[in-house]
């Protein structure tokens, strides 16, 4: 495992322990229906799609073709990425 994604993970759970649920603690079961949904929106890898030829980035696949190992979020690909169907850089990209 590389060092970028220890740290990617590290980040990931400090920022949930960060996220207080104390107003969802009274332990109802719509309490729990939410912070279980909340929880699975924050682990679920953002797409990204290309605004020029609809090529759509999916982190839990990378880019193989590239080198881009499958778990690599958008915001970690290189800043030479560019997309591999019509070439424009990550800035022509849009979160889905
Ligand atoms: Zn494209």
């Amino acid at each position: 495992m590389e060092p970028g994604t220890c740290y990617l993970f590290r980040s990931e759970k400090t920022a949930a322990k960060a996220d207080s649920f104390d107003t969802l603690s009274f332990s109802t079961k719509m309490g729990t229906a939410l912070r279980n949904s909340y929880s699975r929106r924050r682990a679920r890898m953002e797409k990204w799609e290309c605004t020029v030829c609809g090529y759509v980035y999916d982190p839990e696949e990378g880019d193989p073709e590239n080198k881009i190992e499958p778990g690599t979020p958008f915001e970690k690909l290189p800043p030479d990425w560019a997309c591999p169907e019509c070439g424009v850089g990550k800035d022509m990209f849009e979160k889905l």
